[in-house]
């Protein structure tokens, strides 16, 4: 099963080295600034190496989204070489060197496997946000530090499910390579000669498009269950093959991501769901049972509707920002739980009698018990269900406009998140397409024209723009078609 059952030895084995001339790695591909770090430290008597997925992408002919190094410096060495440095994380001390918006991380050689539970995810999570929506993202940060309290006079802390709460020591790159997650991310570019240094058979893993973790693959998820997710993750992204031995541990341990810090979910979901392949990785979570493990209510919605409209739009959207991702568009976390919950918001709608479905109150106690329950896994900030609540609440007011005040709505903050998901609803037969196109009209207008449309609404005693077919509620409010609950199961 394993075809490189040296790989699992106990005992870590020499790296083989790969010259220059046996392998795809040109200097032409790696950042300026990454090269800068690696040729400073090593001009400076320290060994220097890419590490972890830059490589594994460099090689794969895939453009990095970020490069870190690798190095025998000590962290308060490296911020003596260089003066745009700051010392990051408690637990592990980890070198930034900032070079305008791109960021070079630079870690110590660490001897053991412990999961850095307090670097990447966050940085990485943090850097996301700050692309995806500039305007949004004062306020709360994400916070994955708070792990668990521990003793600083420990090296390492394990808890009783065997997951490492905390490591600390430094080593070489002999020891740094083994507490890598798979294969194809422990590979060492060597700045001194351009070889990669390759102790585990990454470099064929790679080349065979396969992804095996290093070691024993229980004791690895359960040191560290996030990296089931990446697994997934890795699957959805590079389209690399599971091998068996990685992927018959998921299923059975997936209930370990409850353990988790929920700070740390978050990111983890972000990085599925908006970097380019989140159609891909809703996919690869439910084969590997890990959808449930994380996002419980969507999980048993998919499973229950496969083929609905919400399932359907959802794929859509997921689609849609992979391809605004590939295109450098901005996309919103706030958006993207919007269409993961759409289903089971509708269900939790369902539960009022069905005169209430298009009131807010209901709407919005809907949304807030759907979010609760996937809060409890993955902490979704806060300005993300602000938003989330907006755009649900929207969306009466949009189906149903009701003559002047459709200006006001045009001027709500989250009008264009919730224009866009209603016009995402039209598409799956859950809102009337009629009033995509009235608003659509209304954003293209002048003031004038929108003052003239809105009062032509007004003066129709609320007939309506278009052949909506909606009807009217006891309190006067009329309701559009197709509820958000609607599925085609029904
Ligand atoms: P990408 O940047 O495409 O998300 P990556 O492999 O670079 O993928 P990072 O999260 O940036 O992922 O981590 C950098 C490297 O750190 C990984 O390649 C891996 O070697 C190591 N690493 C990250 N997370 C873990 C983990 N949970 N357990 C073990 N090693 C990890
Ligand atoms: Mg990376």
């Amino acid at each position: 099963m394993n075809s490189n059952p040296a790989s699992r030895e106990a005992t870590p084995r020499l790296a083989r080295i790969i010259p220059r001339d046996s392998h795809p790695i040109s200097r032409s591909r790696i950042s300026p600034d990454a090269l800068r770090v690696l040729y400073r430290l090593r001009e400076s008597g320290f060994q220097a190496f890419l590490v972890g997925g830059c490589v594994r992408d460099l090689m794969l002919g895939i453009e990095p989204k970020d490069f870190d190094v690798a190095t025998d410096a000590l962290p308060e060495q490296v911020a003596k070489l260089f003066r745009n440095c700051r010392l990051v994380g408690r637990r592990f001390r980890l070198a930034h060197v900032f070079f305008g918006r791109e960021i070079i991380e630079v870690a110590t050689f660490r001897a053991s496997s412990a999961p850095s539970q307090a670097e990447e995810p966050v940085e990485i999570a943090e850097d996301l946000i700050d692309d995806l929506e500039p305007s949004d993202t004062a306020g709360d940060t994400v916070d994955a530090h708070d792990i668990h309290d521990f003793d600083e006079n420990l090296e390492r802390l394990v808890d009783d499910s065997g997951r490492i709460l905390r490591d600390n020591v430094y080593g070489n790159i002999d020891d740094d390579v083994w507490r890598r997650d798979f294969t194809c991310n422990a590979l060492y570019y060597n700045i001194a000669d351009f070889s990669v240094w390759d102790y585990c058979d990454g470099f064929e893993d790679v080349q065979a498009r396969r992804l095996r973790l290093i070691g024993d693959p229980e004791t690895r998820y359960r040191e560290d269950p996030v990296r089931m997710l990446r697994a997934a993750r890795f699957e959805a992204k590079l389209d690399f093959e599971i091998e068996p031995a990685t992927a018959e541990p998921i299923g059975p341990l997936a209930a370990l991501l409850a353990g988790v810090p929920a700070a740390r979910l978050f990111d983890e979901t972000l990085k599925l769901f908006l970097t380019g392949h989140g159609a891909r990785s809703i996919e690869t979570l439910s084969k590997r049972g890990l959808l449930t493990a994380l996002l419980p209510n969507v999980g048993d919605f998919i499973e229950r509707y496969p083929d609905s409209p919400p399932v359907r739009m959802l794929l859509q959207a997921l689609a849609n920002t992979d391809a605004r991702v590939r295109a450098d568009k901005p996309v919103t976390p706030g958006f993207l739980f919007a269409v993961l919950l759409y289903g089971p918001i509708g269900l939790e709608i369902e539960k009022a009698p069905r005169e209430q479905w298009h009131d807010i109150g209901t709407i919005l106690d809907a949304v807030d018990r759907a979010v609760t329950v996937i809060h409890r896994r993955v902490a979704v900030h806060r300005r993300f269900i602000l938003g989330l609540r907006d755009m649900f609440a929207l969306q009466p007011r949009l189906e149903s406009p009701r003559g002047r005040r459709a200006l006001r709505t045009m001027e709500h903050p989250r009008f264009r998140a919730a224009f866009d998901l209603l016009q995402l609803r039209s598409q799956f037969g859950m809102a009337d397409t009629a009033m995509v196109e009235w608003w659509a009209r209304m954003q293209s207008a002048n003031p004038e024209q929108r003052a003239a449309m809105a009062e032509s609404l007004g003066r129709v005693s609320g007939a309506g723009p278009a052949r909506s077919g909606a009807t009217r509620s006891r309190g006067g409010r009329r309701r559009g078609r197709g509820g958000r609950g609607r599925r085609g199961s029904e």
